[in-house]
């Protein structure tokens, strides 16, 4: 007999999805919600529902954004160099070292031809245009130093080569296979501090 009532189940199961939260830790965290205020389940299901009312992604740079606009693509003080990422994550934790004051250009993936990845899954439409439009001076290759975030870099440097904005990478410091935004801020503050230009 299962003595498991499916609302407990159904809430467990969701929970397991999530990275890191295997089947026990799922169930743990179930019945910690319930052995809470209801107050306490009735906020956490309002901020999962306004989640996808109020954030979504910038439609200039793809960053996560509660209106048209991120924060940063709004502030008129950046300075005009673009700093392109992978995830909206990396923004955040480049952000987090206080040390960049230009703006960004999150991709939300890398190239992976083995995956089928190839260029025309990331946001790249329109990326020459928008370097012309903020008048780009500078654009900082900010992908992670894995095969993947090579390889992307690499395309990326050959691709802007005819615009004539120069282009830059990342510096070492970053452990090979490092993802930015497990990064300490004094390691990604120094890895952007000391880019290179690219080859
Ligand atoms: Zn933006």
């Amino acid at each position: 007999m299962n003595a498991l009532p499916p609302a407990l189940d159904k809430l467990a199961t969701l929970l397991s999805r999530l990275p890191g939260v295997g089947k026990r830790s799922a169930m743990r965290w179930a019945f910690h919600i319930l052995g809470e205020p209801s107050t306490y389940a009735e906020s956490l299901a309002r901020a999962l529902g306004e989640l996808f009312e109020h954030v979504g992604f910038c439609e200039r740079c793809h960053a996560l954004a509660e209106d048209a606009l991120c924060a940063v693509c709004q502030d008129g003080t950046r300075e005009r160099t673009v700093c392109v990422v992978e995830s909206a994550q990396d923004v955040i934790a480049i952000e987090q070292t206080g040390s960049y004051h230009g703006l960004y250009h999150v991709l939300h993936g890398v190239l992976a031809p083995l995956k089928g990845v190839g260029p025309d899954k990331l946001r790249l439409d329109g990326f020459e245009a928008r370097l012309r439009d903020v008048d780009a001076v500078e654009v900082i290759l900010a992908t992670s130093t894995d095969v993947e975030g090579e390889a992307t870099a690499l395309y990326l440097g050959q691709r802007l080569g005819p615009t004539g904005v120069a282009v830059t990478r990342i510096a070492t410091g970053i452990p090979m296979g490092g993802d930015l935004e497990y990064l300490d801020q004094s390691t990604l503050a120094r890895a952007l501090a000391g880019r290179r230009a690219m080859d």
